[in-house]
């Protein structure tokens, strides 16, 4: 981490990085770099191994996680991908069973191709503890807090005993940003992030993230960057440097948003449950307040009758039915239909993920809007 505030950091010192002092670092859209020689190399000499505006991006995401390298790539999947092929021959994944639905889809493809993969609920120890004990597990794959269930794993702890185990912990932070979480100083190996999320924050742009001090990760995940070229193009790049400058300031304004909207639902005599880390009612409210600097500004909601929960996604208006989270409007989303479908139901249930779940996802609309938008939608919801 810089020596300034990360508020401070973000606003990057990227007319440093550029030879002529662009106060924006420019977009470098270029495939090709003239070499000076035929076996004389410039920094730069093809955009898949390396371009100036996504070296930029990578530079700030390093700068900002407090870590020596960040890769950039296509997408979140793309980075996560990177990380899980990193795992050694023979070793096994172990993955939390509340995951990103596209996480899971690509678990379930890499396990038919022989990959052994173990799902255990991280915010539990005693079962990590015992998913790990035979010293098999390369990889720990977590969220925290897990999307859409909003549980809360002990980073700290999961460290500690990855380290024990000779494993890794990978985190996904893509819910919480660089600005709230930074899984590294907690001891995490790699933090990976779909950077679509809240640090493109426009919902613009595709975009992933694996950031490591791991020498043998850093290797591995460069190599992967360079030879399968799941690089991110230098136009990505330079968005993703446009939407991390305002990333605090969203994300301030966007959870105190979600702070009203959760207090709001929570009162609800329609909602049965309101799942946010924001609640003091929330089971991991105090783990959560230990290891992130805020709740975040995505919630979900269990409607006391199931059935009231589509009407109630198609009844808002401001809130737009979608998937994703972290951009400037906002989502409203039945996960189980959408993010989460490629988690086959029968799974789905196992893992007691409920199929009327709601999804919210705050953007920079006026408090008093979203609540308003939601009030006359639970309205028509529970008369229908
Ligand atoms: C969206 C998301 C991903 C996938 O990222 P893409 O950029 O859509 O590929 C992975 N993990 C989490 C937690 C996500 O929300």
């Amino acid at each position: 981490m810089s020596a300034y505030h990360f508020r401070t950091a973000l606003l990057g010192s990227e007319s440093n990085e550029d030879p002529l002092r662009a106060s924006s670092m420019p977009l470098y859209q270029t495939a090709t770099f003239e070499q000076p020689g035929a076996d004389r190399f410039g920094p730069y000499d093809y955009t898949r191994s390396g371009n100036p505006t996504r070296a930029a991006l990578e530079a700030q995401i390093a700068r900002l996680e407090g870590a020596n390298r960040a890769f950039a790539f296509t997408s979140g999947m793309a980075a996560i991908h990177a990380v899980l092929r990193s795992v050694e021959r023979g070793k096994a994944v172990l993955a939390g069973d509340d995951l990103y639905g596209g996480t899971y889809r690509l678990l379930a493809a890499l396990e038919d191709d022989g990959l052994e993969v173990r799902y255990v609920d991280t915010s539990r120890l005693d079962a990590v503890e015992r998913s790990v004990d035979d010293d098999r597990v390369g990889l720990i794959l977590v969220e925290s807090p897990t999307n859409p269930q909003m549980r809360v794993s002990d980073l700290r702890q999961l460290a500690r005993m990855a380290r024990d185990h000779g494993a890794r912990l990978a985190v996904d932070a893509s819910l919480m940003s660089p600005y709230l979480l930074q899984p590294l100083a907690l001891g995490a190996d790699v933090v990976v992030h779909s950077a679509t999320k809240h640090i493109g924050g426009h919902g613009d742009v595709m975009a992933g993230l694996a950031t490591t001090d791991d020498p043998e990760l850093t290797k591995r995940l460069g190599f992967i960057q360079n030879a399968e070229g799941a690089g991110l193009s230098p136009f990505d790049a330079w968005l993703l440097l446009r939407g991390l400058k305002t990333l605090a300031v969203r994300l301030d304004r966007q959870q105190a948003t979600a702070r009203r909207l959760a207090e709001y639902l929570a009162g609800h005599p329609i909602i049965e449950r309101t799942l946010f880390p924001g609640l003091a009612t929330h089971p991991g409210y105090d783990l959560h307040a230990s290891q992130a600097k805020g709740p975040g500004s995505v919630l979900s909601v269990l409607p006391r009758h199931p059935e009231t929960a589509r009407r109630l996604v198609e009844a808002t208006q401001l809130f737009r039915i979608g998937v994703s989270f972290g951009s400037v409007t906002s989502l409203i989303s039945l996960p189980c239909a959408m993010s989460h479908a490629s988690i086959p139901k029968a799974v789905r249930a196992a893992r007691q993920l409920p199929e009327h779940l709601v999804r919210i996802s705050v953007g920079l609309e006026e408090a008093d809007d979203l609540i308003e938008d939601l009030d006359q939608a639970l309205a028509l919801a529970s008369a229908a």
